[in-house]
């Protein structure tokens, strides 16, 4: 059976410390657990250390400059409960009420999302329209990468080893919206998502898909399409055929390509309506 050291560091420094990988073998983070206490039990990860990240002073939720500034090990619910969420990041909002069910948001926590950097999560997508950036902490002090940069592929990240996650920096975008498909509406994963915002600052619209593999994308194409901020029905029209078009649009046993590539048009209609009608509300 595989044993690891179980290691409870009081602050950041001593985390970084403790995550250090060693000719022994690795140390992996450990934060609310519902995704890495599966992995240890079922044997796909087997490190020499385990490090909870329960102690550090990283629980934070702040709004600041414009932008939510969120400390890695805030729990999902404390997020979701922010009464300012739903009108200042709309598409967050969504994306957070879509994890699991109330206990595991109780849990689970955005650093522990990007960590697990998984083809089916339901953060990744809204964090990639809203251009999210990712503070990482080392050894060597702290950088910030673009959520676009930090995701690589499925389960792989800009991380290097050593490094932790310490917080997410999101501008305010109240023109934002998240919607997904499943076949059950809790407890399940996403055949398919479409995360919209558009950028007052940037004036430009982004537009990213989630629950395709190898790992949430923005898309470019259909981003184009849209154009200013109210788009017109042809330009939104144009929009979906281009994301319908997406070659990681494939079938698998959730869904067929077909009807995947049909959702996709339809989830993006409707997420544009919102988000426009989220904005308008503020900029008539
Ligand atoms: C029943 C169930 C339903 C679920 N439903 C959904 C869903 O609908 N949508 C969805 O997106 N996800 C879902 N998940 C997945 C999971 O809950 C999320 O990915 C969650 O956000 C992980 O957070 P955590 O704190 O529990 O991470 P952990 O399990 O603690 O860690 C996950 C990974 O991230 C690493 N990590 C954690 N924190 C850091 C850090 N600060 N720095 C560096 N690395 C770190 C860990 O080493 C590990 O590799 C579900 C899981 C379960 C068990």
């Amino acid at each position: 059976m595989a044993s690891w050291e179980f290691v409870v560091p009081a602050t950041p420094e001593e985390a970084i410390r403790a995550v250090q990988s060693t000719p022994g073998g690795e140390a992996v983070a450990l934060a609310g657990g519902t995704d890495l206490l599966f992995d240890l039990g079922e044997g796909r990860v087997a490190p020499r250390s385990v490090v909870s990240l329960r102690k550090l002073p990283w629980r934070t939720l702040e709004w600041r400059d414009g932008a939510l500034s969120i400390g890695s090990t805030l729990p999902l619910r404390k997020l979701e409960t922010d009464p300012e969420l739903a009108v200042r990041l709309p598409a967050l909002a969504e994306a957070v009420r879509a994890v699991g069910g109330v206990a595991l948001r109780h849990r689970a926590t955005l650093g522990g999302n990007l960590g697990r950097a998984a083809p089916s999560s339901d953060l990744l997508p809204a964090l990639l329209a809203l251009e999210a950036e990712v503070e990482l902490i080392g050894a060597s002090g702290s950088r910030t990468v673009p959520i676009d940069q930090f995701l690589r592929a499925s389960r792989q990240t800009a991380l290097h080893p050593g490094e932790l996650i310490r917080s997410v920096r999101i501008p305010e975008t109240r023109s934002s919206a998240y919607l997904w498909q499943r076949v059950r509406p809790a407890n399940d994963i996403s055949q398919v998502a479409v995360a919209v915002a558009y950028s007052r600052g940037h004036q430009r619209w982004r537009v990213a898909l989630g629950g395709v593999p190898p790992r949430a994308v923005l898309v470019p194409e259909a981003e184009q399409a849209l154009g200013g901020s109210r788009p017109s029905s042809e330009a939104i029209r144009v929009s979906a055929e281009r994301l319908s078009a997406h070659p990681a649009l494939v079938s698998d046993r959730r869904a067929t390509e077909e009807y995947r590539r049909h959702l996709v048009g339809v989830l993006l209609l409707r997420a544009i309506d919102r988000a426009v009608r989220e904005g308008h509300e503020v900029h008539p």
